[in-house]
């Protein structure tokens, strides 16, 4: 099992062989100061969809499970997002009945 990212106050787990999470893994290869990532970011805002989207491709492929989990992040993230545009829709409509 992974240990926490090294962090502050990041709950991700590391990436196999290192003391960081992908997240700020990320951030440190392209440069970045390493500030608290994308999963405190509004539920169902494009960027968290965004993000997810992200974290998942930045998976080593034969970390099965580092997979299952962040599709299942990705999946709730995109999910999320349609319920928020179905019901920004609803309201559109509701307005101008
Ligand atoms: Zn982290």
């Amino acid at each position: 099992m992974a240990d926490e990212c090294a962090i502050d106050g990041c709950t991700r787990s590391a990436a196999p062989r290192s003391a960081l999470c992908w997240g700020h893994l990320k951030q440190r290869q392209r440069g970045q100061p390493l500030r608290p990532l994308a999963s405190r970011r509004r539920p169902g805002s494009f960027a968290t969809a965004v993000d997810a989207a992200i974290d998942a491709r930045d998976i080593e492929s034969e970390d099965d499970v580092a997979w299952t989990r962040a599709l299942a992040r990705l999946r709730m993230a995109i999910h999320r997002r349609a319920e928020v545009l179905a019901a920004r829709m609803v309201a559109r409509k509701t307005k101008s009945n």
